[in-house]
């Protein structure tokens, strides 16, 4: 569950649901194969986890958060993103 603030660089903690943002976030966890004898159908599917992430109300005022494939949940800045160059 959650206990404190998504931003690593932040030590808020988690008191109240009213402040700042709660996050839910699905993630399909990769099937893996660990008895070969199941025959269960329902193992072949990728088990989805649902995970709870809470932003304190000085951070998503600045950040939100994203799944990134690979790397997990991570903040990203709300401030709009520099236009290209090119
Ligand atoms: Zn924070």
């Amino acid at each position: 569950m959650v206990s404190r603030c998504a931003n690593p660089g932040c030590a808020a903690p988690f008191l109240y649901l009213h402040q700042g943002k709660l996050f839910r976030m699905e993630s399909e966890a990769r099937f893996v194969s660990t008895t070969p004898a199941s025959t269960d159908p329902d193992s072949k599917k990728p088990a989805r986890r649902v995970e709870y992430f809470w932003l304190c109300r000085d951070c998503a005022a600045e950040m939100t958060l994203v799944f990134k494939k690979g790397v997990g949940v991570t903040t990203k800045s709300l401030a709009p993103a520099q236009p290209a160059a090119s």
